[in-house]
């Protein structure tokens, strides 16, 4: 185990929840249909690349649809994330969060054998770091090694998506290779 802690306080600005983008995998999505029983066609959009910064073009997770390629992302408008609460700046889905707002602002460390050596912070991220606090890194190791268990599954989730070719194929539709919604049942007086 690497270093136990690292000097950091979220003073709530709210910037990461306004001017980040937040990209879910289809694992978080799946916990937050369940627990939060939102249709991710209401809160999931597939960006364009000019739409983000920071994912590289050889980015596995690129949806290819035709010629045009798209990131799976949280929905946001002009005041910020989807989930975000405009009055109060809280997270309305907190315990429910992607795994990636659960790690922000927080940068792996690992040694050159890829053994883990502790966290830092992000800085090119635009979160003040402030470090007038202490937090505990091993429940971010669990979280962080929590979603690289499925990095290869999504890709390869990706992988069989760009290789659908049909009419009128839309990002949307990546959604429906990962989860099934129950229709409601119609109900009779
Ligand atoms: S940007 Fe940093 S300080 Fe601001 S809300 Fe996010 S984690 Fe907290
Ligand atoms: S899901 Fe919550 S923590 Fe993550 S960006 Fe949206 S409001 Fe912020």
């Amino acid at each position: 185990m690497g270093r136990h802690t690292v000097k950091f306080r979220c003073h709530s600005c709210g910037h990461c929840c306004t001017d980040v983008i937040c990209l879910p995998s289809p694992w978080d999505v799946i916990r937050m249909v369940r627990e939060v029983g939102e249709s991710p066609y209401k809160f999931l959009e597939f960006i364009e690349p000019d739409d983000i910064d920071g994912v590289e073009d050889d980015d596995p997770t690129w949806l290819q649809v035709g010629e045009e390629r798209y990131m799976m992302a949280l929905k946001r408008g002009k005041k910020g994330c989807h989930f975000l609460d405009k009055k109060t700046k809280f997270c309305t889905i907190y315990e429910s969060r992607p795994l990636l707002c659960r790690l922000f602002p927080f940068k792996l460390e690992e040694s050159r054998t890829g053994e883990f050596k502790g966290f830092t912070l992000h800085n090119d991220v635009g979160c003040p770091r402030n470090r007038d606090g202490v937090v505990d890194t091993e429940p971010l190791y669990e979280i962080y090694r929590e979603d690289s268990k499925h990095h290869k599954d999504y890709d390869a989730l990706v992988e069989a998506f760009n290789e659908m070719d049909y009419p009128d194929k839309k990002p949307e539709d990546f959604i429906a290779t990962f989860i099934t919604l129950k229709k409601k049942k119609k109900t009779s007086r």
